[in-house]
């Protein structure tokens, strides 16, 4: 299996881009660009639906 293997910014972490997924596509495209591991894009967008209940009340 391809992948490359990227540091997440937020953890800093190693993790891999596997081929096929959207993350892989977006590194090829944009090798410079900021990428962060599953587990802190999922810890990211559960703290901003947290953050948009907050708010919205
Ligand atoms: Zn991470």
């Amino acid at each position: 299996m391809i992948y490359y293997e990227v540091l997440c910014y937020s953890c800093k972490q190693k993790f891999r881009l596997y081929e096929g997924s959207l993350k892989y596509k977006q590194f090829k495209k944009n090798g410079n660009g900021i990428f962060c591991c599953e587990d802190c894009s999922h810890k990211i967008r559960m703290d901003a639906i947290k953050n948009f209940f907050r708010y919205s009340k």
